[in-house]
């Protein structure tokens, strides 16, 4: 991982790097800083951030609740019947897939700790955390980073479909670059102490406005700094949904 870093950060150029700060400053002043407000132990949050994958967040937090009110502990989670684990999370979709995977990685996470308790990752480096992550089954790059800047206070960018869609408008990553190696590269672009608020606000920005089919762009904060705003030049209102904040 840190040589596709380092090859990254070689790519990388000032001017990126400064275009990245400006549209997290335009960002902050539209949107203010958001406040991630309940920081949840590393373990529930990796079960969480599972749960939310192919779902929206009302989705996850249903089926998490659920889960918590049938089994108390990840003990019981971990020892339950897993037709029973599927019934409970059935609101987060793909039930039958994420069930056996949050069961099997209790169990890994038991046999190699001794104990179901993640606490351990806050001594690792950013690095070490996200590889120890990696390797279980229905952890890739965004579970682990979500993990990491959200729980366990490790800097890491976790780039979501609408971060995906939106860095790659707005020009902060190669055009067909994959959501993997965005994940490195943008974690070049934005500073570490920023990841946490540009990753907010940019997943805000892909939902209320750069929406996958017709972007608002005329109401956009960051349009200034936009390659697609410039690519369309003298754009058609027609081409745009005119909403209203
Ligand atoms: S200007 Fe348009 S395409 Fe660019 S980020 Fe804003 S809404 Fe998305």
């Amino acid at each position: 991982m840190s040589n596709r870093l380092d090859q990254a950060e070689g790519k990388l150029g000032n001017d990126l790097v400064e275009k990245g700060h400006g549209i997290h400053t335009s960002l902050l002043d539209f949107y203010g800083r958001p406040i991630w407000d309940t920081p949840t132990a590393p373990l529930d949050e990796l079960i969480s951030t599972i749960l939310s994958q192919n779902t929206n967040d009302r989705n996850r937090d249903r089926a998490f609740l659920a889960l918590r009110a049938k089994y108390p502990s990840w003990e019981e989670v971990r020892d339950a019947p897993e037709k029973d684990v599927i019934d409970a999370i059935r609101p987060a979709g793909l039930a039958s897939k994420k069930g056996p995977r949050i069961q099997l990685i209790l169990h890994q996470i038991t046999v190699e700790r001794g104990e179901l308790n993640l606490d351990f990752l806050r001594e690792m480096s950013a690095d070490e955390a996200r590889e120890w992550l990696l390797r279980f089954k229905g952890v890739g790059p965004k579970t682990a980073a979500i993990v990491m800047q959200f729980s366990l206070d490790t800097p890491a960018f976790p780039v979501d479909t609408h971060i995906y869609r939106v860095t790659g408008r707005l020009g902060l990553r190669p055009a067909k670059m994959g959501r993997e190696e965005a994940h490195v590269w943008l974690s070049t672009v934005f500073d570490p102490q920023d990841y946490g608020p540009a990753h907010l606000n940019l997943i805000r920005l892909g939902r209320e406005i750069c929406h996958p089919r017709n972007p608002s762009c005329i109401i956009c904060p960051v349009n200034q700094h936009c390659d697609y705003f410039a690519d369309i030049g003298d754009f058609n209102t027609e081409n745009v949904d005119i909403v209203t904040l």
